[in-house]
């Protein structure tokens, strides 16, 4: 067998015709009981050997050449050519999958025994040129075996601290080497059966499972969140999506609980937890309340959140448009810090420090962006006929954000300061409504996009399985299953 690593999509597609056609003759000839590299071999020898000096195309294992005519035309049937899927594979389709010792994977795809492997660590200062000698390579091996490297590893950026594992043979020769290419890929750089040096790419092996986390909160949420044990990653998801429909700063009461389900993938070979953040549920209970979105991947890709009747956690402006806000002074009548007049403050303040990036509550075109009287650095997006917003005292505002340009939600416009009349660095943060402003925190936003009918039976499925793997794991007081 052959194998493409990161072939070009031209030399996959090449790959598969032959392939194919060699299956074809295969199943037409002979019971599935007969070895298929039998009748494909010449074929395929002719493809390799015309593209041997093809980088990207590796060698794993022995092919046996052995010289045979075309069954098919002695038998006077005729050689039909078959187009091979024109998508190109995935990574996990088409690579082996890493072994934590270098001979286990070279054993298996390229017949190679491995007597003794040792690990080697890149030390300061040290070139791979260097660690192949020190594994006692001979020089002109050194050579091929850097070049092979370099085709998938940038040879100049290696790290200290890199770990190789070289592989030596029975007659104390070393013949192999592992490179930790990744967090997803190894790179097995190896002398194959024919005495050439070649290199192959392997996905190291990774677990997923889903964790489940709960608490009551009793101060704040991210306090809550961190006695609970989760993962900050995660909690920023958690938060990002809450955020639209929740007021984190004057909503939550002493008593709400939250939960959320999120992903956790560990390497299998070391051990080590590779990413906790990718969040699949959040839910909350607020004064009785519930609320709950789950993670849903749409039909054209894209992600969304709904809740279990389809309807997106998404809202079409968001309510805090900075990180890490603390809410400093709300909508309404209050004694204006610098003129001491009682007058209705017609936004919210949140204190973040200066330079906080702002984003752009909701998608829309930008209005005014420059200097605004007292209001200091100021933009204004317009998001349709009714909805405005409005960001004050600035910092400074973000590139190729000016009048006339068109913003995404989330996107930073700007920077937080104390321009204008201020007192120190905040956003004045503003909703208008048919050109009045509104309270941001109180006004009642429409969501974003719902479910389409093409994805509402996918979504069901969603919530079903994950519904399903927490009954199957046994995992205890997820309310998801009940909102
Ligand atoms: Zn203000």
């Amino acid at each position: 067998m052959f194998r493409a690593t990161n072939a070009k999509a031209q030399n996959w597609h090449t790959t598969m015709m032959v392939f194919i056609h060699a299956c074809i003759l295969t199943v037409a000839l002979f019971p599935l009981s007969i070895d298929s590299s039998y009748a494909k071999s010449d074929k395929i020898k002719g493809y390799l050997d015309q593209k041997s000096d093809v980088s990207d195309i590796q060698f794993v294992s022995t092919i046996t050449p052995t010289p045979k005519p075309e069954l098919i035309l002695l038998l006077g049937g005729n050689i039909v050519e078959m187009e091979g899927p024109l998508i190109r594979p995935s990574m996990e389709e088409v690579l082996p999958i890493s072994s934590s010792t270098i001979g286990g994977l070279l054993s298996i795809e390229a017949n190679l025994f491995i007597k003794r492997e040792i690990n080697l660590t890149l030390k300061k200062n040290e070139t791979l040129a260097d660690i192949l000698k020190r594994a006692e390579f001979p020089s002109n091996v050194r050579y091929q075996i850097a070049k092979i490297v370099s085709q998938k590893i940038n040879v100049r950026k290696l790290g200290i601290g890199m770990n190789f594992t070289i592989g030596f043979d029975d007659y104390n020769q070393p013949v192999a080497v592992k490179i930790n290419q990744s967090e997803k890929l190894d790179y097995f750089i190896f002398k194959n059966t024919f005495g050439s040096w070649q290199g192959l790419q392997a996905l190291r092996p990774i677990d997923s499972q889903f964790m489940h986390a709960a608490g009551v909160i009793d101060d704040t949420l991210y306090e809550a969140a961190l006695s609970s044990n989760v993962p900050l990653s995660a909690l920023d998801n958690f938060m990002r999506v809450m955020g639209f429909s929740v007021d984190f700063q004057r909503q939550l009461q002493q008593g709400d609980t939250f939960e959320l389900v999120y992903k956790k993938t560990t390497d299998r070979i070391t051990g080590e937890t590779l990413s906790v953040g990718e969040v699949h549920y959040v839910g909350m209970v607020l004064s009785g309340k519930k609320i709950g979105y789950y993670r849903h991947q749409n039909n054209n890709g894209s992600i969304g959140w709904y809740d279990k009747d389809g309807t997106s956690a998404v809202r079409t402006l968001m309510r805090t448009p900075v990180n890490g806000a603390r809410l400093s002074s709300s909508y309404g009548m209050r004694k204006h810090p610098i003129s001491g007049y009682n007058k209705l403050h017609k936004g919210v303040d949140f204190a973040v420090p200066s330079g906080t990036p702002i984003l752009a509550a909701g998608a829309g075109r930008i209005e005014m962006a420059g200097w605004n009287g007292n209001y200091g650095r100021y933009i204004r997006i317009r998001h349709n006929n009714t909805y405005q917003t409005a960001y004050a005292h600035l910092s400074a505002i973000a590139k190729g954000v000016y009048a006339g340009s068109q913003v995404d939600q989330g996107q930073v416009i700007g920077y937080v300061g104390s321009t204008g009349r201020s007192t120190g660095p905040h956003l004045h943060y503003e909703i208008l409504v048919n050109r009045r402003q509104v309270n941001p925190m109180t006004i009642n936003l429409p969501t974003g996009k719902n479910l389409s009918d093409v994805d509402k039976n996918s979504f069901e499925n969603t919530v079903k399985n994950l519904n399903q793997y927490i009954t199957n794991n046994d995992i205890k007081n997820y309310a998801g299953a009940t909102l």
